[in-house]
């Protein structure tokens, strides 16, 4: 199937299963739910693998013989008429593992067909949440922060640059706060902080490069990790009808993983949406 590009424009990484075989009982025909036939199955899962390659540890990437086992279990087990189905819940169960996306080949070069024929198959490619469009628009909630090169203009320009990406929004007051430094390292010139909300139609990994773009045209370098910054704007949550959309992946991790702990984002999103919640608890 065609490559995948994530938002960014960035090429996503595959892992890919090919070939993976096993009788099945799918069919519409009673003689194909008595005998039976292969099945040959075709999985991409389209993921980051750098922080896997750095490490080289399994846990920080997908498990390409789970999903062969979850897929095995799909072919050979409860039988369905179309092997649209059966591609479906593979794509399923294989987006599950915390892939971006997946696509799923089922092949059936013996199905009954009268003709001289090679193979026949279905391909589904399917969206995890994070490329997703959502649908009705999803209510975010925007971290910005400056504390480098006029703080006051950099959260202005960029809450401006924000406004334009989202519907309905709202702006908090600024407020100033010393800088967090991590133990060891140099002081740093105080924060000016402030919280957007509103609506977009964009999927989170969308919204987040329109966020990183904001960030590079105001000069952010990204080299240090934590250290001062012209503008940083972090996605704190992001809720579809209501349901707070939750991800593990270090390019993208929702809710924000450290914005519970930060008065300087409770307070200011407190004040545009007093009755919202994070990971369930009201965020007053
Ligand atoms: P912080 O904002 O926590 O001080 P940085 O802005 O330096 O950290 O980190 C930027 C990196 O964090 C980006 O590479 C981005 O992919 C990743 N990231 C993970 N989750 C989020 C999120 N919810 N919002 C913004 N960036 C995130
Ligand atoms: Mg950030």
């Amino acid at each position: 199937m065609t490559d995948l590009y994530l938002p960014t424009g960035a090429l996503a990484d595959r892992i890919e299963l090919t070939g993976l075989t096993a009788r099945g009982y799918h069919g519409v025909h009673d003689f194909e739910k008595a005998e039976g036939q292969d099945f040959i199955v075709d999985i991409v899962l389209h993921t980051t693998v750098s922080r896997a390659a750095a490490s080289d540890n399994l846990a920080h990437t997908i498990s390409y013989s789970d999903v062969a086992g979850d897929a095995m279990t799909l072919i050979t087990g409860e039988p369905f008429d179309l092997i649209e189905t059966l591609a479906e819940r593979i794509a399923e169960s294989a987006l599950a593992t915390g892939a971006l996306a997946v696509d799923v080949t089922v092949h059936k070069p013996s199905a009954p067909i009268t003709h001289t024929f090679s193979d026949v198959s279905v391909s589904v490619r399917r969206l995890g949440v994070l490329l997703a469009t959502p649908k009705p628009a999803a209510d975010v909630v925007v971290g910005i922060g400056s504390n480098l090169d006029n703080p006051v203009t950099q959260v202005d320009i960029g809450a401006g640059k924000l406004a334009r990406i989202l519907e309905y929004e709202q702006m908090s007051r600024t407020r100033v706060t010393a800088a967090d430094v991590a133990p060891g390292q140099p002081t740093q010139p105080n924060y000016v902080n402030a919280v957007m909300i509103g609506k977009t139609r964009l999927s989170p990994l969308g919204l987040l490069a329109e966020l990183q773009r904001i960030e590079d045209e105001q000069g952010r370098t990204r080299e240090d990790h934590w250290g001062p910054r012209t503008l940083d704007l972090d996605l704190i949550s992001y809720k579809i009808a209501g349901h707070e959309i939750t991800s593990d992946n270090p390019d993208l991790t929702l809710p924000h993983p450290r914005a519970h702990m930060r008065t300087f984002v409770m307070e200011p999103w407190a004040e545009v949406d007093p009755w919202g919640h994070l990971r369930g608890k009201p965020i007053r």
